[in-house]
């Protein structure tokens, strides 16, 4: 198939255009570099059934693809509130962009939602059918409500003109290839760590996340595009729920630091708790992730330290 991936040179974005490579399909990746980087996709660059597009999505493209799967949107608290009109602009004309093109060329296309549409979530685990508890005016709107109105789209373009959508909430993922210090818990932790600096915990550290290695969302992103029988919202994310606290104890064990640990003031609208209902993407597609945290984070951790050649 052609595939189309908006954001593939990001986090996710690259790791799924590896996948996809892998299968066998024909890859496009278009992307802004706003938080994606050359490197995420350097080894595919000489791979002949890729090709890049330097593009913001803000502004409408024509291609003949198969499948598009729209990723592109900074996903780091710290990037996405940089420019929040650029970010919510990014969410709701890509999404429009996405669909329209989709309707035009009869093409499948995804979502990659967020658990941040529970904002801070009342009830837990969080279930799909959960309306969520987000803060329509607060800092973090222009992500999180951006992200609400993309899913109103995909939605709507669904009922309306019958587009074949998927729409997943990823929650939160980690691995290989996250920018070092751009706000995400495990990179920021894993630095501070290896650089024996104070472990930072924004608040008391109590609240929680569940945390997904990204080989397995990537499985399971790509499972629920090919399946047929539901279009979301679906949840993917790992589980296991861990306070902040907790991680950045395991991650200082991990690393043999002697980093200490020290709270600052709680973030605006950080949510206290994270954790996915994974029923039905257990029934959907006999997902699970597969990958331990333990595991992961010290996968994560020899790569971080070998790209960014950090001294313990
Ligand atoms: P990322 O910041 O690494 O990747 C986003 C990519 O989109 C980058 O390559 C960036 O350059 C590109 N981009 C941003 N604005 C753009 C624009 N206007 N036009 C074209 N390209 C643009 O983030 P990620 O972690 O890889 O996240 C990918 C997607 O998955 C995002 O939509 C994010 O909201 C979603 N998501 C990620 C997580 C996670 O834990 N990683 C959790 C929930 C949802």
């Amino acid at each position: 198939m052609k595939i189309l991936v908006t954001g593939g040179a990001g986090f996710l974005g690259s790791h799924l255009c590896e996948r996809l490579i892998q299968e066998k399909h024909e890859v496009i990746c278009l992307d802004n570099f706003f938080t994606g980087t050359k490197k995420n996709i350097e080894s595919l660059m000489d791979c002949k059934n890729f090709e890049f597009m330097r593009h913001d999505v803000i502004d409408p493209f024509k291609l003949e693809v198969d499948q598009i799967y729209n990723l592109a949107c900074p996903a780091s608290p710290i990037q996405y509130q940089i420019n929040p009109i650029k970010t919510i602009k990014t969410s709701v004309m890509g999404a429009i962009n996405c669909l329209g093109l989709a309707k035009r060329v009869q093409a499948k296309v995804f979502q990659a939602s967020t658990s941040e549409v529970y904002g801070d979530p009342l009830e837990s685990p969080q279930s799909e059918q959960y309306w969520g508890n987000a803060n329509p005016i607060g800092q973090r709107a222009c992500y999180d409500e951006g992200k609400r109105c993309a899913e109103t789209l995909f939605f709507d373009y669904y009922r309306q003109n019958g587009v074949a959508i998927r729409v997943a909430r990823i929650f939160n993922t980690y691995g290989p290839k996250m920018l070092l210090d751009d706000g995400r818990v495990i990179t920021n932790f894993i630095h501070q760590a290896l650089s024996n600096k104070p472990i930072l915990i924004n608040g008391d550290g109590r609240q929680t996340r569940s945390f997904c290695y990204v080989s397995d969302m990537i499985g399971g992103m790509i499972a629920f595009m090919d399946q047929e029988k539901h279009v979301g919202p679906l949840n993917l994310g790992s589980g296991d729920e861990i306070s902040v606290l907790e991680l950045a104890q395991l991650i200082i064990q991990l690393s043999n630091s002697n980093s200490e640990i020290q709270f600052t003031p709680p973030l605006e609208d950080d949510p206290c708790q994270r954790k996915p209902d994974l029923q039905l993407a257990q029934s959907l597609i006999d997902w699970n992730p597969q990958t331990s945290l333990v595991e992961g984070l010290k996968y994560t951790m020899k790569t971080i330290q070998k790209e960014y050649k950090i001294d313990q």
